[in-house]
């Protein structure tokens, strides 16, 4: 049976565009439907949010990297739809200017991992982007890029086993005392490069 990712993200015409994409269709639809209920309760609050960013192809990702604008090459959460931007709206405008916890405890009630803690607000995290959400915990997303794993309509990725929202970082930190030769301290790089979105 096809995932969202193979029925409607590979077909689209837009799979390979290297522009900035900010259609919630392209969201899975569990994911659309929590990140528009953020929207949606922020402004209640007297907060104006916008979808920045839904999809994103390996294209653009390629791009972005080339200009340091993200740690990561290959795609991303956000190429397989489970991963959105939210930023603030000025006069209709993105705004990435000012406070974004709003978007983090809206993120935590709706069940989505926020990139300004990686769904674990206990540890220290190199890299935040506090305008991401995701519907995948970074230790899924391995399995996520291969096409091994997608979350079915029930997953809530912070209701997984602690260990799951920092095991990339726990797992880092056990291969260093070992990674003493050439080879093992390459691939230990390249792993690093594999953590943030
Ligand atoms: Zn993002």
């Amino acid at each position: 049976m096809g995932t969202f990712y193979t029925d409607v993200i590979e077909q689209d015409p837009r799979f390979t565009s290297a522009s900035r994409i900010s259609d919630p269709e392209l969201l899975e639809p569990i994911t659309r439907e929590l990140v528009e209920g953020i929207i949606a309760a922020a402004e209640e609050q007297g907060f104006d949010l916008m979808i920045f960013e839904t999809y994103r192809s390996q294209e653009r990702q390629e791009q972005l990297f080339l200009q340091g604008a993200t740690q990561l090459r290959r795609v991303g959460v956000h190429h397989f739809g489970l991963a959105c931007d939210i930023v603030r709206s000025v006069n209709g405008e993105p705004s990435w200017k000012g406070d974004f916890s709003i978007v983090g405890q809206l993120a935590e009630s709706a069940g989505l991992v926020w990139g300004g803690n990686w769904g674990n607000p206990n540890i220290h995290h190199n890299f935040i982007d506090q305008p991401h959400v995701q519907r995948c915990t970074i230790a899924r997303q391995a399995s996520l890029f291969s096409g091994l794993w997608y979350p079915d309509d029930l997953y809530n990725p912070l209701d997984e086993e602690p260990h799951m929202l920092f095991a990339s970082i726990s797992r880092q930190a056990r291969q260093r005392p070992r990674a003493k030769t050439k080879r093992a301290s390459s691939q230990r790089r390249r792993r690093s490069k594999d953590k943030s979105l």
